[in-house]
């Protein structure tokens, strides 16, 4: 039987609020046995590039890495969350070791190509997640802490969405462990009416996925994230939950399903 690991991703919101993040900190160091956690943090890289005067290049919505860019998530990701990620939890008595992709070679990428004439800069599509590296670090007493950047191979460092590292760590991960993917931000799950917190979707399949996409239900950073989820159960991740950062205990939340039981 595989041993249990569990992989938490906290959301950008999160990691800008301190009163959120102590309280995922302390649940998450709680958890026992096997854990990763993977981290974004969106915001303040902008806030960054803000004061540095470098400008945030955007295209329908979505962020384009230049070259400027690409050295302040470096710095940010890489550097001031993950670094302040690792000290909380080395706080909290977790043996926290901070990644990148590019860190023994754990996540290896190629930079997009053009979609839809769109070129998005310095942005990484993962190949390859080092499943034995990690597992061996794990085994190690060690809870691996990974900034969304990954590698070429060729010296470059790419820029790659925390929901994708999440699923395709948990993808990877599951070939020797028995993996629960858990997905926390800053509401209590995916909701039938953004405008209602308590409104929690309790399963979603992906023909739930479908209409609630048609119809408008769910729109923006929760497109990727249930689409990564689901991509997740089905290269046999055992569980995937979608849940406030305040109730990571595998309880509450929304549960991404193939069918429903
Ligand atoms: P993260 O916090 O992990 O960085 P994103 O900001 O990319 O995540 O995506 C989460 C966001 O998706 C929420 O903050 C919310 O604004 C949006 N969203 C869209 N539809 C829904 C929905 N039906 N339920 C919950 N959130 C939704």
């Amino acid at each position: 039987m595989k041993e249990k690991l569990t992989i938490v991703k906290v959301g950008g919101a999160v990691v800008e609020d301190d009163l959120q993040l102590s309280q995922l900190l302390k649940d998450f160091s709680a958890i026992e046995g096997r854990k990763v956690l993977v981290h974004g943090g969106g915001r303040k890289a902008t806030k960054m590039a803000e004061r540095l005067g470098i400008e945030t290049q955007m295209i329908n919505g979505r962020r384009i890495t230049d070259a400027d860019m690409l050295e302040v998530v470096t710095m940010i990701y890489g550097g001031l969350v993950n670094k302040n990620l690792v000290a909380r939890l080395q706080e909290n008595g977790v043996n926290a070791l901070g990644l990148t992709g590019a860190d023994a070679n754990v996540i290896r990428s190629h930079k997009r190509p053009l979609k839809n004439g769109v070129d998005y800069g310095f942005v990484g599509d993962v190949e390859d997640v080092a499943h034995e590296t990690l597992g061996h670090l794990i085994e190690a007493g060690i809870t691996p802490v990974m900034a969304p950047l990954t590698h070429d191979g060729m010296g470059h460092i790419l820029n790659t969405n925390a929901d994708t590292i999440a699923s395709e760590t948990a993808k990877a991960l599951a070939r020797i462990y028995d993996v629960t993917l858990i997905f926390s931000f800053e509401k209590k799950g995916v909701l039938s009416n953004p405008d209602d917190d308590e409104s929690v979707i309790p399963v979603i399949t992906p023909e739930d996925f479908e209409r609630y996409k048609a119809d408008g239900t769910i729109s923006g950073g929760m497109l990727p994230k249930i689409e990564n989820a689901l991509n997740a159960v089905d290269a046999g991740v055992s569980k995937v939950i979608i849940t406030l950062a305040t109730a990571i205990d595998g309880k509450h939340g929304t549960v991404i399903k193939t069918v429903h039981d």
